[in-house]
């Protein structure tokens, strides 16, 4: 049996960290978090950084992305793990996956308790990451995530628990998976502004997002996508600069679409030009819209994306 070949980026988090008396910081190298060696398996550290992933920027997440392209240059390759903090695991992963044209598992993992608690999970989420980064059965899934004992598609996986073990749920476990590009984009990353939507929310909040010259605009709103009407107003001015907004929910679970009236409402948005987000939640629809202006897309585009990234 010839040896299957795991590339394991690890970017920091709290699989890699340990409690000192300034918090837990990341602190181990990727050799270190090799998990035991098992016949017919290499596992190659690549420590690409190291850092608790709510400090990433976006300039690291498009590396960890390039780092995954990199590795898969190698034929010999069988699956890559990448270890994250879990913070802001779900929007790495699908910025991962919003690229991953290559059908050979990536498989992203991390862990809720750090290196040296005597119950850390890292060790054994990393084990199980290598075993799905070699399995068949992973090829042409996308970008999984394994936590817990579950193993989730990272388009529509989003932080559910900030102590379980398993961290993370979906959703909707069925979304089909269009592609941004084949290829890693190398420019700098557009800008895109996500607004939190409440009652009693300034309008002045997407006004002042424009004048900062943000490319694009995810709103986090209320409900099945429904808002204020003094949004309304703004989100027209954003449409007729061609700053793309994409209305999604601030709820976990369910269908976004325009169903409300009312001056604030869904189809209010709609009318302003807002494209609606039906099942990407608003980190991840954040996410998509910063791939995709990345990669010089127009409206037609992102609306077409996001209709593409609805089942059924
Ligand atoms: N703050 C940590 C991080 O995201 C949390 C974790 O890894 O679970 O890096």
């Amino acid at each position: 049996m010839s040896t299957r070949q795991v590339v394991m980026i690890t970017t920091g988090g709290t699989a890699a960290s340990r409690t000192t008396d300034a918090g837990a910081v990341p602190v181990l190298s990727a050799a270190d978090l090799v998990p035991k060696a098992r016949p017919g398996v290499t596992v190659h550290p690549v420590e690409l950084m190291s850092v608790d992933s709510s400090a990433m920027t976006l300039r690291e997440q498009f590396s960890v992305v390039r780092s995954i392209a990199e590795s898969f240059a190698d034929p010999d390759v069988t699956g890559i793990v990448v270890t994250h903090g879990t913070d802001t695991l779900e929007e790495t992963a699908f910025l991962a996956d919003l690229f991953a044209a290559d059908p050979r598992p990536v498989v992203f993992t991390g862990a809720q308790l750090p290196a040296d608690h005597p119950e850390s999970d890292g060790p054994a989420n990393i084990a199980a990451a290598v075993d799905l980064a070699i399995d068949p059965a992973s090829r042409g899934r996308g970008v999984l995530v394994a936590m817990g004992g579950r193993v989730l598609s990272a388009r529509g996986v989003f932080k559910s628990s900030t102590t379980a073990a398993a961290a993370f749920d979906t959703v909707n476990a069925d979304l089909p998976r269009p592609l941004v590009a084949d290829a890693v984009p190398s420019g700098h990353p557009a800008r895109v502004d996500l607004l939190s939507l409440y009652p009693g929310v300034s309008a002045g909040t997407i006004a002042s997002a424009i004048e900062q010259r943000a490319a694009g605009i995810v709103l986090a709103a209320t409900g099945s996508g429904n808002t204020h009407p003094d949004i309304t107003a703004q989100v027209s001015l954003a449409a007729h600069r061609g700053i793309p907004v994409v209305v999604s929910t601030r709820v976990p679970y369910g269908f976004v679409k325009p169903t409300y009236g009312g001056g604030g409402g869904g189809v209010d948005l709609a009318r302003a030009g807002a494209v609606f987000s039906p099942w990407l939640r608003a980190p991840q629809a954040r996410v998509a819209l910063i791939g995709l202006l990345s990669t010089g897309a127009d409206r037609r585009s992102v609306v077409d994306f996001f209709a593409a990234s609805s089942p059924g």
